[in-house]
C-alpha cells in the first residue's frame, strides 16, 4: 500500500466537479485502499479523490463506528431531514476548523468497488462525515459553508 500525498488549499482540483467512476477494476480497488492508508495516517475521518489529485467520484468514509469503512462510488442524495450544527474540519485546510449545518438524516445511494449499487441511511456524524466527502465530489469545500471559525487549539481533531 501507499501513502498518498493529500492535496492541501489552494488546489484548482478541490474545486473541480469531478466526473463519475465508469471501470471497476483492480486498479480501483488498489486506489481504495492506498486512500484508506492515507485517511488513516493522516488521522481523518474521510477522504475524497480530488483530495489526493484525481477528478472523480469516489470517497471513503470511516468515522470509527461499527459501519468500518464505508466506500462510495458516485454517490447520490436521496434524502435529507433535520438538521446538526458541529464543528468540522477538513485534511485539506490543516488547522482549520469551524462550526458548520448540514442534515442530521441522510438516504443516499451509491457503488460499492465492485459496482454494485446499494443505499444506505445515517445521521449525526456520520451523516456529517458523508456530506462533507460528497461535496468534495462537486467541488464544494467546507469553507463555503462555516458559519464561524474555531481556533484549532480549542479543539479535538475532526477532519474529513
Ligand atoms: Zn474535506
Amino acid at each position: 500500500m501507499t501513502i498518498l500525498k493529500i492535496v492541501e488549499h489552494p488546489a484548482a482540483i478541490l474545486e473541480t466537479k469531478c466526473r463519475p467512476v465508469t471501470t471497476f477494476n483492480s486498479e480501483l480497488k488498489r486506489l481504495v485502499r492506498d486512500m484508506q492508508e492515507t485517511m488513516i495516517e493522516a488521522d481523518g475521518v474521510g477522504l475524497a479523490a480530488p483530495q489526493i489529485g484525481m477528478d472523480i467520484r469516489l470517497a471513503i468514509v470511516d468515522v470509527e463506528d461499527e459501519h468500518g469503512l464505508i466506500v462510495l462510488v458516485n454517490p447520490e442524495l436521496i434524502a435529507s431531514s433535520g438538521s446538526q450544527t458541529d464543528i468540522e474540519g477538513c485534511l485539506s485546510f490543516p488547522e482549520l476548523y469551524g462550526i458548520v449545518t448540514r442534515p442530521n438524516a441522510i438516504n443516499i445511494k451509491a457503488q460499492n468497488v465492485k459496482g454494485q449499487m446499494f443505499t444506505f441511511q445515517a445521521e449525526g456524524f456520520l451523516a456529517r462525515a458523508i456530506l462533507h466527502e460528497m461535496d468534495h465530489l462537486d467541488g464544494i469545500l467546507f469553507t463555503s459553508k462555516v458559519e464561524k471559525y474555531i481556533p484549532s487549539e480549542e479543539l479535538e481533531r475532526v477532519d474529513s
